[in-house]
C-alpha cells in the first residue's frame, strides 16, 4: 500500500474495531471500538510514524510491522489527544528508546489529561482494561510546524475542532498526503458525541483546510480495513456532518434519525458510534426545547 516520491514512500496499518462494554445501537449492533490506523512515512533509511493506536495487541502489531521495515525510526507524530491513538506507543518506544515523540503544545497537555486518573480510570479503564500497555508515553511540544525527513518536510496543520478539540494533520507534499487523524472518518460512522453546532462547523472548516492542500491520498484515523485512501473521503466526512445536522433539525426521534443516517450512509462501520452521538444531541435538542 501506499505511493513512493522523491524516496519518499508511505504505508498505512490498520487494526480491526474491537467490541467495548456499553449498551447495544438501537438494531442490535454491539458496543465496538472503530477500526483505527497508523501511518508510516518512510524515507530511504528512516521513517516517521503518525499515531500510535490502543492496546498491547495493536503495539505488538505495530513494532512487528515497524520491524519488517527496516528502517530507523527517526520520530512519531500524535494528531490529537485521544488515548486510542497513542496508548499503543509503549512497547515501540521501549525498542526503539531514541525515537523523539512529537505533538503540538496543545496536544501534548491533551495527552497528559487522557492518561490522568480522572480521565483514564474513568474512560479508558472500564474501556479496555488491562488491554491497554502499562506504560503510556508523553510527547515532547513541537517547535515549529515541520518535521524534517531526509531533508522532506512533514507539515504539520492545526484542524481546531473536529470529533476532540486541538486535532491537527499533517501534508506530506511530495506524496499528495495528507495524514487526517479524526478529521477525516473513511467507511466508520464519526465520533459526534463531543462535538456540538458550532464545533460542526469547525470540523467543516478543517476539511476545508484538508482540502486546501489538494491531497490524492487522504489517511483517516479511523478506517474502515481495506479501504482505499482515496481524497473523496474527506468530501464524505463532510456529507456527513451535513446530513447528521439536518437529521437533528428534522425533529424526528432519536431512533427515526439513526435508521435515516445507517441507510444514508450504508456500509459505515460502528453504529453504536453513531448512537452514542445521535442520542446525545437529540437528548440536549428536546432539552432545549423544553427550556423555552
Ligand atoms: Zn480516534
Amino acid at each position: 500500500m501506499g505511493t513512493a516520491a522523491g524516496g519518499l514512500s508511505y504505508e498505512v496499518l490498520v487494526v480491526d474495531g474491537q467490541p467495548i462494554p456499553g449498551r447495544p445501537a438501537p438494531d442490535g449492533s454491539p458496543a465496538m471500538w472503530s477500526p483505527t490506523s497508523a501511518t508510516l512515512i518512510c524515507g530511504e533509511k528512516s521513517a516517521v510514524l503518525v499515531d500510535g493506536l490502543t492496546t498491547k495487541e495493536h503495539a505488538s502489531a505495530l513494532v512487528e510491522w515497524i520491524d519488517g521495515r527496516g528502517l530507523e525510526l527517526q520520530a512519531i507524530y500524535v494528531t490529537h489527544g485521544h488515548g486510542d491513538h497513542f496508548f499503543g506507543l509503549g512497547p515501540l518506544v521501549a525498542r526503539h528508546p531514541d525515537v523523539a515523540v512529537v505533538a503540538l503544545p496543545e496536544v501534548v497537555e491533551h495527552m497528559r489529561e487522557q492518561a490522568s486518573p480522572e480521565i483514564y480510570d474513568k474512560l479508558w479503564g472500564p474501556l479496555f482494561g488491562d488491554q491497554i500497555p502499562e506504560e503510556i508515553v508523553s510527547a515532547a511540544p513541537l517547535t515549529g510546524d515541520r518535521i524534517d525527513l531526509e531533508g522532506h518536510s512533514l507539515i504539520v496543520h492545526r484542524g481546531g475542532h473536529s470529533d476532540r478539540s486541538d486535532t491537527t494533520f499533517l501534508h506530506v507534499p511530495e506524496l499528495d498526503l495528507v495524514v487526517a487523524g479524526d478529521i477525516v472518518y473513511n467507511g466508520v460512522f464519526p465520533f459526534t458525541l463531543d462535538t456540538d453546532r458550532a464545533s460542526r462547523d469547525e470540523w467543516r472548516e478543517a476539511l476545508d483546510r484538508i482540502a486546501a492542500c489538494r491531497p490524492t491520498h487522504v489517511v483517516a484515523g479511523h478506517k474502515a480495513p481495506g479501504a482505499d485512501d482515496d481524497h473523496r473521503h474527506v468530501a464524505e466526512t463532510r456529507k456527513f456532518l451535513d446530513d447528521f445536522d439536518a437529521a437533528l433539525d428534522s425533529g424526528a426521534s432519536a431512533e427515526e434519525i439513526f435508521d435515516s443516517l445507517v441507510t444514508t450512509h450504508d456500509g459505515r462501520l460502528n453504529r453504536t458510534a453513531l448512537w452514542a452521538g445521535v442520542f446525545v444531541h437529540t437528548r440536549s435538542r428536546d432539552e432545549a426545547a423544553a427550556a423555552i
